[in-house]
């Protein structure tokens, strides 16, 4: 089965979460307001028994014949050996509510109504609420007996029926009711609009994600908004990664358009020699030095080869060259003992090594690098010149530094000496490819640290390396 989309999904989740709410409110206010109901109901009846309690007087016959010449509307009704003077407020039926006055035994003294009647004979419970059906309705009755002069042994008795709470619960569901589809309206357009705005920014990455994949434009970003929310940080993660695939994209292009041109003039250069021989007999000499020339622009070919294929290795990170702590110092001394040996041009190089510096590295790659920059010392020194390195360590790094009293960088040049195939014009280049100085950049960038350098023409260069301190 297919499974449902995530505007789809949201929208049933909202919408879901939107009704269950709805329907526990609904039966959140439907107990709470049948509960208030019952209770001002039972209230109502026990202020009314309460009230009509002192609404009785025992009288002798006497002083029941007093009151009677008295002109009152009070009643009178006659009660073991004397009369008992019902006060005219006592009220049988008060706000639903109907009293009527018992003997111990139950027979009716006052408040003669049916359902009086057919609770006449029923036992009294002191002072205590209680629900009753009487003829298939159920009401709340509440007993209260007399206390005082010739009265014990009374009781009066309340009755209010439950149906008017049933009639306000059964409007309340109703209006709920008239209702329902109003706010199922409002759910579904509410799951509509949430969905909507969930997820349009998220169609927007798609599509700009697409129109990139489809080679529309490279240049296009997402567009991020205003909200700094977790899809404003989605779309910016996505423009890096766009604006970084762009960056080495049109640095693969570069460095294959400069490549091939880099290889073009010594193809070319083989290929006019070769037509040179084979075009008619030549002498000896002219064959070997045709080859001489071959030779030369082939090794040129081999070094640049060889070049790129490091640059390429070493992108392939860790894998290639794998890391592990090394002893740098030991590195740094060998490859400038070595480095000595050549002594081009009559240039000395000295050393200055602390002992013992250790950093997390490949030592193949640290020594290449070295090695290039000792290279280019000598390329761009001037002839019995001096190159010093020192390693050390400052707080936070271990540094290598070489300096050379050689010809020294133009400022404008600086910047991009770490380029590839960037090369000073041909009458001060040492006749390298402009891929030395990359590979070094790359080199340090792999061991996670910095290079810079500075220079003057005419007084030398001095390259830093600072690389970040082995983790203890
Ligand atoms: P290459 O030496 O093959 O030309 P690099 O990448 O090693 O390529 O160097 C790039 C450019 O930087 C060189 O062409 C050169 O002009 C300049 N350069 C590098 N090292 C030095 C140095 N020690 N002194 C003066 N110029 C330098």
């Amino acid at each position: 089965m297919r499974k449902l989309s995530i505007r789809s999904r949201i929208l049933l989740l909202f919408a879901g979460a939107m009704m269950i709410a709805m329907a526990l409110t609904f039966l959140l206010v439907y107990i709470v307001s049948a509960s208030v109901m019952k209770k001002t109901l039972s209230d109502y009846l026990m202020s009314a028994v309460d009230t009509n309690v002192d609404k009785l007087v025992f009288l002798t016959a006497e002083e029941a014949q007093a009151e009677k010449a008295r002109d009152t509307n009070d009643l009178f009704v006659d009660y073991k050996d004397g009369v008992l003077q019902i006060d005219d407020d006592f009220l049988e039926i008060l706000n639903d509510v109907e009293s009527a006055l018992y003997t111990g035994e139950g027979d009716l003294l006052y408040g003669d109504n049916s359902l009086s009647r057919e609770m006449a004979g029923e036992a009294f419970t002191v002072s205590r609420l209680y629900e009753k059906e009487i003829r298939g309705d159920r009401y709340v009755v509440y007993d209260r007996k007399f206390v005082g002069k010739k009265l014990n042994g009374l009781w009066i008795r309340g009755i209010v029926p439950l149906t008017r709470q049933k009639e306000q619960l059964a409007q309340i569901t109703k209006s709920v009711l008239a209702f329902l589809p109003v706010m199922l309206l409002m759910v579904v357009f509410g799951s509509v609009l949430a969905a909507m705005g969930i997820l349009g920014p998220v169609r927007r990455m798609e599509q700009t994600a697409a129109a990139i994949v489809d080679g529309e434009d490279l240049n296009r970003r997402i567009e991020t908004g205003k909200n700094k929310d977790e899809l404003y940080s989605l779309a910016v993660s996505f423009n890096a990664m766009f604006d970084r695939l762009q960056q080495s994209f049109t640095r693969e292009r570069q460095f294959t358009s400069d490549a091939s041109h880099e290889l073009r003039t010594p193809l070319a250069v083989i290929t006019a020699q070769t037509e040179y021989v084979t075009a008619k007999d030549r002498s000896s000499d002219e064959y070997r030095e045709a080859f001489a020339v071959v030779g030369r622009q082939a090794k040129r070919m081999q070094r640049l080869v060889s070049d790129m294929l490091d640059l390429s290795r070493i992108a392939q990170g860790q894998k290639r060259y794998p890391v592990a702590e090394v002893d740098l110092s030991a590195i740094v001394t060998t490859v400038c003992e070595d480095m000595k040996r050549i002594a081009y041009n009559n240039i000395a190089i000295t050393a200055d090594v602390a002992e013992n510096m250790q950093i997390d590295g490949n030592p193949d790659l640290l020594e290449r690098l070295l090695v290039n920059l000792l290279d280019n010392a000598y390329k761009y020194g001037c002839a019995d010149g001096h190159t010093h390195v020192v390693l050390a360590e400052t707080d936070e790094t271990v540094r290598l530094q070489v300096q050379d009293d050689g010809i020294g960088i133009l400022d404008q040049a600086k910047e991009k000496i770490f380029d590839r195939f960037y090369r000073e014009e041909e009458s001060r280049s040492g006749g390298g490819y402009g891929l030395g100085l990359s590979l070094v950049a790359e080199i340090v960038h792999f061991h996670g640290g910095e290079i810079h350098v500075e220079s003057q023409k005419g007084t030398g260069s001095c390259f830093t390396v600072c690389f970040p301190k082995k983790d203890k």
